[in-house]
Parts: structure tokens; C-alpha cells; sequence
């Protein structure tokens, strides 16, 4: 452990670095998270050793950028602080009780109200108007001297050119400018387009913005403020700063009633309450809706209303006691890329995933993700060894985004796909056009796993208590060899396996016996027949109405039906001429599957519940081909374009989805969702809950 002197210069040095990138670029280098817990590292290390604290610390300041700056310098005249931040209810709580305590020793003992307020993720910006004429906006820079920025702010729409009502003589009002998440969408599109153009002219690209804060805060430091007026940015007015010629409100949600009143916009969220019970609700509402907002917040700001309550807790150097910023779960985080393995599908598919030393980060952690394919992974240059960045916003598959080059370690080799296949040992092979590698060995165990787990999983045969992990051991055991096994499988024999007592084994006899009842179409998807999806299945039965029929098909009769296209209706010829296929699905009709299509019901129309809406599906799916999935939208009423626009509804990513379409769906701020998602919005029209509809 190095000594703390010089840890603690290391870490103010480090936290110097980053306010640069973060409030003098705009452009951080780590996640935010990460720059807390290096802030909270000093903290802790100037608390044990008080006679290493400068007043100049990183812990007594609000942070800046260290400088110089392209604006004006601005006085301000009341200083504008930080806040101190809880990281959870424990802290919240510790506060809260402080506070009390506090108030209390000054005679003060009739119960703290709060004013509960979104804690938006922009930038804090001080805005004077004088005789209610808008005079200068500044930024805060480092609490006491922040920048001019009264031309930009000047073209922001909701920042009035005059007060209404009766304004005083001086008012100053703090708020937060920020990015809207549709804003932020336009001005990503445009990046893209432009940057399209200019490729096409041999001029080089502008980077596309990564997060609405770091874009907003770029878009109000500009040097002209035309370009700033076309970024779209908004503001939210949350506190009284200086103020003359008029009484302060005793309140200070008075004071924002009265603000709002001569037209300043008061976020509607605001909310004032009694008990530190109600405001931790408030918290844990937000914390759990955060998504349903049209911009970001990164907390809650939870504040002592009453303002001489506010003058005897007074305030720190860097930050009112009167104040504590609850931190919401951050949804990027950084941890070590620890390997890059390669999962094998039951089609061959081999794709890698990022092993990750598990983090914490959108609400869970993340100990795995997956990187798509070889390309993606180049994209990102990713490797094992580096630290890189996480990000899980709400249900959205966690994504690696990318290395923090800075610490990269001397000697990362670019990660290289495996040759063989790890379950089998056979070649990977990427054929030519193909994004994917594929094990092309059928009886390479991994392969043999994953179709077994598909013949039983719930859209096809739907077997309960036949999942992976009891598949793995049968095979294991040499109980099972192929999906029609399941049918002979002895029972007594896993009867006198570990964790199988009579009860799981009933179980088990039974859901084995009622798959035998699940329609054609499902029997036809566990079949693995590749490319051929639930739709597809269910199209091939409505139109051929017996397995024999089916099986008898030639690829063209099977290509006349509309909603099958060529490349399903030659796959499925091909399985079924495959003397191994016909085989096994002998010994299936022998078990005594389904074989034939229910009574007809031309009744039936699927309600039209995407009407009008578009959903965008990249990469593979396990039950629907390309086209089985635009069928599946088509069918009820939806639209399924080839490219995410901001007007897509959600973004389905199968395996290896296109890595633009991606990128285009997160920085639109597009839900991405899963093919359970997908079958969650086919059934009802609606998102999953939770997912990210930022
Ligand atoms: P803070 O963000 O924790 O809290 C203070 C700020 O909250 C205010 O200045 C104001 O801008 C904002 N705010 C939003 N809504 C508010 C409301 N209703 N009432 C009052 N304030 C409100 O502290 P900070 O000192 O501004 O900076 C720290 C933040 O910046 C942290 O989130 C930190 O992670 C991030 N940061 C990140 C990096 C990086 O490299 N990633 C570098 C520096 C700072």
C-alpha cells in the first residue's frame, strides 16, 4: 500500500486531470462514477490524516476546470456551491439526522420540512436579470468565478428576455441547462449525417456525442452562440441566488413558487415533504422511473425548505449542509475486461462475450456481455486486460462500450478469434460475406447441448425442469443423446441423481408427457431447422396441415406460401431430406408428438396491436427468421424498416446485430430489447417494463 501523502497526491492530481476533461472539454475520459469513488478515496484518506488537507483540495472546492477558458470571467455574488452527496438511504438518513440534530442544538425543534427535486445532469448555470430584464448568465466554474455565457444562454427559449409580473430589482436564479433527450437525438443524427457528408468529401469526421451532459454542457460553451441556438437546450430554475428590492419568501418552495410566477420555468416534480420517510418514497419512485423522463437526472437534491433553518446550518467550503444530493445507481462503470470467451450456439454460431470482473452498474451486476462478433470486437478494441467502460441503462442488455485507453497496460495484444471451436475442437470457420464464425462439426457437444435446450425451452416444446444445467448432466451420464431421447429417458435412472427426488422426477415424467400435446408448429421450431423461426413454423402448418405433408414438401411448393421466403423453404427441404432428420422425427411420431394441425378457425386475425409503430430487428434471433420476425410485426399491424430512426419504437438485437444499428439506437436514445422483449411487444404492444424509453 503506497503512503498516504503521496496516494493522496496521486489522487488529487487524478481528479485535477479529470475536471479538465469534464468541465473544461466537456469530455470525460471515465464514467462519473468512477471520478466519485476517486473523490471519495480522498475524502476518506484527508479525514484519517487532517494534516495532509490544503485548503486548495478537490474535497473544498467545487470541481473546474483548471485553465483557461475561450469566456469572460463572472463574479458571482453569491457563491455557487456543490452539494454533498448520499449514496444511499444509510447516508441519506445519517444526514438527515444531523441535520435535525443541528437545528435542534440551535433551539430550532419544530421538525424539518424537505424539498425533494430531480437532480438534472447538465450544467449549473447563475442568470441575473435586472429590473426583469435578462442582464448575464454564467456558469459556475469553481464556485466563486465562473464563466460569461450570457450569449448563449440568451438563445436558450425558456430563459425569458423579460420578467413577467413584478419583477425586483436584481434576481438571480440558479438552475441546471440541460440537453432534452430528443434534443440530444436530433443533434446525434445530424452529427451522422453531416459526418456522412463529409466522408463522402474526403473531410474528416466531428466526433458524435456520447451523453446528453456532456453534449449540453458542449453545446452552451460555444464560441457562437448561433450554433448553440440550434442545439435545442432547456433549462430548470432550482434556486434564489442574489436578490434586491423585493423580500425573500421565507421558503424556499415559496421562493420557487414565486420564481415560476414571474415566468421562470420550475421543474413540476418539485415536491415538498414532512418526513424523511416520504422524501426516501420520493427517491425510490425516481430511482425506479428515471427512464419515463424526456431528459437525465442523476439524482435527487433533497433541501431544508425553510430558510433560516438554511442560515443556521450554514455551509462547508465546497458544499450547504442545508442540502445532499442522493445519487441514483450509476449506469456506466468501469471494470477489467478479464478474458473474452466464445459461446458455440445450437446452429454453430460462435460468439464472443466479454468476461467481466463483476460490476455493479444499471441496478445489477454485470459479470458478462456480450461483444457480438469478431468485427465488433475490433471496432471497440477491446482487450483482455484493459479496464473498460460498462454501461446498463434500466433492462437494456449491458453493453461494453469501450477501453479507457489511458490505462491501458503496456503490452495488450489485440484480441484474436480462436481457430477451433472450445466445446469440440473442430475449426471455426467465418465464411466469406458472414459476420459470424460457425463450428460446423453437428455433433460438437456445445452444438448438441444448445439444440437439446431448444427443443425443450418454453416457445417450442416447453418442458419445465429440462433446462441447461440438467440437460448438461443427462448428456453427461449418456442419458441423452438427441431431442428424441427426452422421450425414452430413463427416469429411474435420474431418480438416483443428486437433487432428483420423487417429487422432480414426477414432475419432470409429466412435463415430458404434456410437450407431446404442443402443436405442430412448435414441435417444427424445437426441430432446429436453421432459419426456420416460430412464424415461419406456424405458416408451414397452416398451409400444409400434416407433418407428412411437410416433410413431402419440395422447396418450391414450400416458397409458393406467402410470409416463406426461398432460403427458409430450401433449409427446411434439406432437413427433412437428411435421412439422420427423418430418423429422428420418426422416433418422435413414434413417442407420439403432435402431428398434424388443429381444427381450422379462419376467424382468427391477430389483434393490431403495432399498428402504425416501427420495430427495427438486428442480428439473429433464435425463434424467427428475418423475415418470420417482419412477419410477426406486419401481422399486427406494425412496420418493419431496415434502419432505426428516431421515430423506431424499440430495437430487437438477436446475435451479432448490425453494430451501426445499435449504435444508432443507443445514441437516439431507441429501447433495445431482447427477443424476450420482442415477444413481450408481439403479444401486448408494449415495451417490457423497465426498459430504457429514453
Ligand atoms: P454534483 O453534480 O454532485 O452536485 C452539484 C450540481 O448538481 C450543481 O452544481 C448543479 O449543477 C446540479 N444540480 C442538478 N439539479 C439540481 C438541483 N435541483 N438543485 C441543486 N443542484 C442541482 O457535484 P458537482 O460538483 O457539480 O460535480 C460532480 C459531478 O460531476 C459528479 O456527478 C461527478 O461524477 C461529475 N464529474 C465527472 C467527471 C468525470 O471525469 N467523469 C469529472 C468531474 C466531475
Amino acid at each position: 500500500m503506497s503512503n498516504p501523502a503521496s496516494r493522496i497526491d496521486e489522487l488529487r492530481s487524478a481528479i485535477r486531470a479529470h475536471d479538465d476533461a469534464y468541465y473544461g472539454a466537456d469530455a470525460p475520459t471515465i464514467p462519473d462514477a468512477d471520478y466519485d469513488d476517486l473523490v471519495r478515496e480522498l475524502r476518506v484518506l484527508e479525514a484519517e490524516h487532517p494534516d495532509l488537507v490544503t485548503p486548495d483540495s478537490p474535497t473544498r472546492r467545487p470541481g473546474a476546470a483548471q485553465g483557461p477558458t475561450p469566456f469572460a470571467p463572472v463574479k458571482h455574488s453569491v457563491p455557487m456551491m456543490s452539494l454533498d452527496n448520499a449514496m444511499d438511504f444509510d447516508e441519506l438518513k445519517a444526514w438527515g439526522e444531523r441535520t435535525s440534530k443541528r437545528l435542534e442544538a440551535a433551539g430550532r425543534t419544530s421538525g424539518v420540512r424537505y424539498t425533494c427535486e430531480l437532480k438534472i445532469d447538465g450544467l449549473a448555470v447563475s442568470i441575473r436579470w435586472e429590473n426583469g430584464v435578462y442582464v448575464q448568465a454564467a456558469t459556475r466554474g469553481d464556485g466563486r468565478t465562473g464563466e460569461d455565457v450570457t450569449a448563449n444562454v440568451g438563445v436558450i427559449a425558456t430563459v425569458p428576455h423579460q420578467l413577467s409580473g413584478e419583477p425586483p430589482e436584481v434576481l438571480e436564479a440558479r438552475g441546471e441547462v440541460y440537453l432534452p433527450l430528443e434534443a440530444f437525438r436530433e443533434l446525434v443524427a445530424r452529427t451522422e449525417a453531416d459526418n456522412d457528408e463529409a466522408e463522402r468529401a474526403g473531410r474528416k469526421p466531428k466526433p458524435v456525442p456520447v451523453n446528453p451532459r456532456n453534449a449540453g454542457a458542449g453545446s452552451l460553451r460555444q464560441k457562437d452562440s448561433s450554433v448553440t441556438a440550434g442545439r435545442g437546450l432547456s433549462w430548470w430554475c432550482y434556486q434564489l441566488g442574489e436578490l434586491v428590492g423585493a423580500p425573500h419568501p421565507p421558503s424556499h418552495s415559496e421562493a420557487l413558487s414565486w420564481m415560476g410566477s414571474l415566468g421562470l420555468p420550475i421543474n413540476p416534480e418539485t415536491t415538498t415533504f414532512d418526513t424523511l420517510e416520504e422524501v426516501y418514497d420520493f427517491c425510490e419512485r425516481w430511482e425506479a422511473n428515471r427512464h419515463d423522463l424526456p431528459y437525465e437526472i442523476d439524482g435527487i437534491v433533497v433541501k431544508v425548505d425553510d430558510l433560516e433553518s438554511r442560515e443556521v446550518l450554514g455551509a462547508t467550503a465546497k458544499a450547504p449542509r442545508w442540502a445532499i444530493a442522493y445519487k441514483l445507481p450509476p449506469e456506466e462503470r468501469t471494470t477489467t475486461l478479464v478474458d473474452i470467451q466464445v459461446s458455440v450456439g445450437r446452429t454453430g454460431r460462435a460468439t464472443p462475450f466479454a468476461v467481466l470482473e463483476p460490476v455493479f452498474v444499471g441496478g445489477s451486476t454485470v459479470s458478462m456481455a456480450t461483444l457480438h462478433n469478431e468485427d465488433q470486437v475490433a471496432l471497440k478494441d477491446v482487450r483482455p486486460g484493459d479496464t473498460v467502460v460498462v454501461r446498463k441503462a434500466g433492462d437494456v442488455i449491458p453493453e461494453v462500450v469501450g477501453p479507457v485507453l489511458d490505462v491501458r497496460p503496456d503490452g495488450l495484444e489485440p484480441w484474436r478469434f480462436p481457430r477451433t471451436c472450445p466445446a469440440c475442437g473442430e475449426p471455426l470457420v467465418r465464411a466469406e460475406g458472414e459476420v459470424d464464425h460457425r463450428c460446423v462439426n453437428a455433433e460438437c457437444p456445445a452444438r448438441r447441448l444448445a439444440r437439446i435446450s431448444h427443443f425443450a425451452s418454453r416457445g417450442a416444446m416447453d418442458i419445465e425442469g429440462l433446462g441447461e444445467r440438467q440437460i448438461e448432466l443427462f448428456l453427461d451420464l449418456g442419458l441423452l443423446e438427441d431431442v428424441a431421447d427426452i422421450y425414452a429417458l430413463d427416469l429411474a435412472a435420474v431418480r438416483d441423481l443428486d437433487g432428483y427426488g420423487d417429487r422432480a422426477v414426477a414432475n419432470l415424467s409429466a412435463a415430458i408427457e404434456a410437450s407431446k400435446q404442443r402443436p405442430l408448429a412448435n414441435l417444427l421450431f424445437g426441430l432446429n431447422i436453421v432459419h426456420l423461426g416460430p412464424t415461419g413454423a406456424q405458416l408451414l402448418v397452416e398451409h400444409l396441415r400434416t407433418l407428412d405433408a411437410i416433410m413431402a414438401a419440395d422447396p418450391e411448393e414450400i416458397a409458393g406460401i406467402d410470409g416463406i421466403g426461398p432460403v427458409i423453404a430450401r433449409s427446411v427441404h434439406d432437413f427433412f431430406a437428411d435421412p439422420a432428420n427423418r430418423e429422428l422425427v420418426a422416433r418422435l411420431v413414434e413417442a407420439g408428438v403432435t402431428t398434424a394441425a388443429p381444427e381450422r378457425d379462419d376467424s382468427q386475425q391477430l389483434e393490431q396491436v403495432l399498428s402504425g409503430r416501427s420495430v427495427v430487428v438486428s442480428g439473429t434471433l433464435d425463434g424467427y427468421t428475418r423475415d418470420a420476425a417482419s412477419e410477426a410485426i406486419t401481422a399486427r399491424g406494425g412496420k418493419a424498416p431496415g434502419g432505426v430512426s428516431k421515430s423506431t419504437l424499440a430495437l430487437v438485437v438477436g446475435d451479432s446485430p448490425g453494430a451501426s444499428k445499435v449504435t444508432k439506437a443507443e445514441k437516439l436514445g431507441v429501447p433495445i430489447i431482447d427477443e424476450e422483449g420482442f415477444e413481450h411487444l408481439l403479444r401486448t404492444g408494449e415495451l417490457p417494463d423497465g426498459t430504457n424509453q429514453a
